[in-house]
């Protein structure tokens, strides 16, 4: 029996079910993983790891998992030698600086000189760099965010979403470091295998396929004879839309598929254009 291709996810947190949700929008079963470290599908060639965040880029750079999903903070920040895919759209979240409340950080050049812990060192030294600024960087690995009040730290560098963390430490948010989401990184070594490339090139179709369809829908709407052209103008389609009569005579049907946030931009213009009855699904699939 060929080899399997093996993906690792992470075993439980923030990227957990949309990194499981991804691969049931490609079709891929997956069945009756709930504390396991490693399953494989029924359906497709796919075998995957459970792991700890942090370890899956090791494990794809030393191909024991030949593809894996992970933060680009995550990826950044071990810097090892693995080729990033594709950002899949999920786990959005931008390490940021942090300061104290009353504290007033104008230019970024008013962090020379200051402390700033962090979980992220390699990436914030990388920034800091950039920007030509001195500063001390002091690694924590959890609960970042108490080091100023502790003294350890005059800032900190770590996640944010909300800021919520931070306000209850009476930190606020100063400057964005980077924006991170979830990244498909793939090992240097999987295109030795012809099997496993093969195995690969195919999810990644189906991936793209599905990122594809989450980022359009599918709408549909009753138009009379004399607005078609107006409301073809309208409609940002992919490809031209498709018109159909209706059993009333003079009345069309018109689908299209468009970008989703293109939806409620398009909505009025096509009532007053004279459309009615706009529905608008989502699709599962769309292979361009
Ligand atoms: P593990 O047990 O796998 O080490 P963890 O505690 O390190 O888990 P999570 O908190 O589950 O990690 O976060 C995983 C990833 O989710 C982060 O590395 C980041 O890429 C992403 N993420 C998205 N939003 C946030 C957020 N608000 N805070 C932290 N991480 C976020
Ligand atoms: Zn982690």
């Amino acid at each position: 029996m060929s080899e399997n291709l093996k993906l690792a996810i992470q075993k439980k947190g923030r990227l957990h079910d949309k990194s499981i949700q991804l691969l049931k929008s490609c079709g891929i079963d997956i069945e009756n993983f709930q504390d396991r470290l490693f399953i494989s599908s029924p359906n497709f060639n796919l075998d995957i790891l459970f792991l700890r965040d942090d370890d899956i880029p090791e494990y794809v750079q030393d191909n024991v998992a030949h593809i894996g999903i992970v933060g680009e903070n995550v990826m950044l920040e071990k810097g090892l030698n693995v080729d990033p895919v594709k950002k899949l759209g999920f786990g959005k979240c931008s390490l940021m600086l942090g300061i104290p409340e009353k504290d007033d950080l104008k230019d970024i050049k008013d962090i020379e000189g200051k402390t700033i812990a962090t979980s992220y060192p390699k990436i914030l030294n990388g920034f800091l760099h950039e920007n030509t600024i001195n500063a001390k960087v002091i690694q924590i690995s959890g609960s970042v965010e108490i080091a100023p009040s502790l003294g350890v730290a005059d800032y900190i560098c770590d996640l944010v979403s909300t800021g919520n963390t931070l306000k209850l430490n009476k930190l606020k948010k100063s400057f964005k470091v980077l924006d991170s989401q979830a990244i498909l990184i793939k090992s240097k070594k999987l295109d030795e295998n012809v099997n496993l490339k093969n195995i690969f090139d195919k999810l990644l179709i189906r991936i793209e396929s599905s990122l594809n369809a989450r980022k359009s829908k599918y709408i549909m709407m009753n138009v009379p004879k004399e607005s078609l052209e107006k409301i073809i103008e309208i409609i940002p389609s992919l490809k031209s839309p498709t018109i159909l009569p209706l059993s009333v005579e003079g009345l069309y049907a018109v689908h299209a598929v468009i970008k989703e946030d293109k939806f409620w931009e398009i909505n009025e213009d096509l009532k007053e254009a004279g459309a009615s009855g706009i529905l608008s699904l989502p699709i599962e699939n769309i292979i361009l």
